[in-house]
């Protein structure tokens, strides 16, 4: 018998380390012989503390919201008696040859998964991240040594076909930026993975690296491979003190099993990987504030071009990709191109990652082919809006992004189709928001986070995110005019066309989503009738 506790930060942050200690204390007691394991988040974070009982010749059951006092009943009469307790489970996992139970869901067909195609994310909440054994069991690494007998023209012609594109937000094409840095001239390159997660709401990139960090470590190792680089770095906020912990493991045992290091494999290419841990500013997300951050300098962006691929870290060519391309990358070499390409759409292939948060019934992680509706990941996957309340908005791309009304949500979610919009992906993270909430205020919230996280480096964006945000101080205040509804739009137009970095260029989409779609409820606060 086994008996699994979810301990990603959203476990551990409900209590999963108090559920362990019950559930030892009470083995101990009993004299049971059971392994106790632990695993990451599986994307259920509104039903934390989760934990799986696993006995053998019986399915796997998944229960939710368990307390320390739950303990004792899960040990007497589903371990000991052999009696799922129905009411707690959440789903069951099917088991070969082992007939299920009738009353509770198998995963796939449960509510919050029967939409989802979990593939990037499959490992996550699945296995011990910590154990490299657990990974290689489940197909770890056999993209990497399929990459190693390709030549380096080859994998990046794979990359190109697979249709793969930037996880972080732009939706760069992937494969056309590694052929970028490999033909630039320099005998040191470098691959850095971007995994600052900055964005309010945002936090898929922490449990896949809570979850599975040795895809992301394979996915650098194969662009360093390809492009011809021998040095990666992660940059990852101090925030993410388990994701940290978790990414050292996974390259020790990278290390310990030949995976990273001189000669890995067996072969002639050398890589090795370090961390670097951010301290938290938002404008390090990116790329080129990044770079100075690793190199030691303030975290500011630098003038471009140069683009990175041809002067990054250091000056040498650098590739940038963020978590959710590399976990992308070890799949693809795993499972093949024609696979990954028969997901998602035309121009955006594979899946994407989503964090729920917000007024939203069921808060977590989804992981659903591009091309499906907002609609079907709010309400399918999602629940719907928390305490029966209407929906009102959803803000899709983090302070960057754009606030959309219901009449948006049958749009297919890819690069292409929320720019059209006025919105767009972003890294992933959709915060719901229901008829209570005041989209003037929220488009005041974000304004507030870019304005103090802009580095001030250029005029546009340090002294238009000020005048926009006392503007709409002044509207949420009552004291607004008519007049400043043209100005918001004017100094937007201003500082998205003359900004330095993405940071200044996209800070008044939240501005201008709301003005778009929400223009009454500033027109109400105008005219003092909120
Ligand atoms: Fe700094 Fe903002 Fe200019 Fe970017 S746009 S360089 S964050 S001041």
């Amino acid at each position: 018998p086994r008996i699994t506790i979810g301990m990603g930060t959203c476990g551990i942050a409900a209590g999963a380390e108090k559920v362990k200690e019950a559930i030892e204390k009470e083995v101990l007691r009993r004299g049971l012989d059971l392994d106790i394991d632990f695993t990451s988040c599986i994307g259920m974070c509104y039903r934390e503390v989760n934990v799986e009982v696993a006995l053998p010749n019986h399915p796997a059951i998944m229960y939710g919201n368990i307390t320390p006092d739950k303990v004792e009943r899960i040990i007497d009469d589903h371990i000991i008696g052999g009696q799922p307790i129905i009411e707690w489970a959440e789903f069951q996992f099917q088991v070969d040859q082992v007939s299920t139970i009738h009353e509770i869901p198998l995963m796939e067909e449960s509510k919050f998964y029967i939409n989802q195609s979990r593939e990037v994310t499959a490992r996550c909440g699945r296995m011990n991240p910590e154990l490299i054994e657990e990974y290689l069991l489940t197909g770890g690494y056999k993209g990497l040594k399929r990459v190693l007998q390709m030549n380096p023209d080859e994998v990046i012609e794979q990359v190109k076909k697979s249709g793969l594109r930037g996880r972080g937000g732009g939706g760069f094409p992937t494969g056309l930026k590694w052929q970028f840095t490999k033909d630039a001239k320099g005998e040191q390159k470098y691959i850095v993975c971007n995994a600052d997660e900055g964005d309010p709401g945002a936090f898929m990139d922490r449990s896949i690296l809570e979850g599975d960090p040795h895809a992301v470590i394979e996915g650098m190792i194969i662009a360093g491979y390809a492009i011809g680089a021998n040095e990666g770095y992660i940059y990852v906020r101090a925030e993410y003190p388990l994701a940290i912990k978790r990414l050292k493991t996974a390259i020790s045992n990278a290390e310990q099993h030949g995976f990273l290091g001189d000669h890995l494999l067996n072969t002639s290419f050398d890589f090795q990987i370090h961390i670097k841990m951010g301290a938290g500013a938002f404008v390090c997300g990116e790329e080129t504030a990044l770079l100075n951050s690793i190199e030691g300098k303030r975290g500011m962006p630098r003038l471009r071009p140069p683009f990175p691929a041809v002067k990054g870290l250091w000056l040498s060519p650098t590739n940038n990709n963020n978590v959710e391309t590399y976990a992308n990358v070890a799949l693809i070499f795993r499972k093949g191109v024609d696979w990954y390409t028969s997901i998602g759409t035309e121009n955006s292939k594979g899946t994407k990652v989503f964090s729920l948060t917000g007024k939203i019934a069921r808060t977590g992680l989804a992981e659903v082919p591009m091309g499906t509706t907002l609609r079907q990941i709010i309400f399918d996957i999602g629940g719907g809006v928390q305490n029966n309340k209407r929906f009102k908005a959803v803000q899709i791309g983090g302070p960057s992004g754009g606030c959309l009304p219901e009449e948006q949500l049958d749009l297919p979610v890819d690069y292409d189709s929320l720019i059209e919009v006025g919105a767009m992906m972003g890294s992933g993270g959709l915060v719901v928001m229901d008829e209570t909430t005041c989209m003037v205020d929220v488009a005041r919230y974000f304004l507030t986070f870019t304005q103090s996280e802009s580095c001030g480096k250029c005029t546009p964006c340090r002294e238009g995110t000020t005048r926009m945000l006392e503007i709409l101080t002044r509207i949420t205040t009552g004291e607004g005019k008519i007049e400043d509804l043209y100005t918001l739009e004017k100094l937007a137009e201003v500082m998205k066309t003359t900004s330095l970095c993405g940071l200044g260029q996209t800070a008044p989409n939240p501005v201008l989503s709301t003005l778009r779609y929400f223009r009454d409820e500033y027109i109400a606060h105008i005219e003092q009738k909120r």
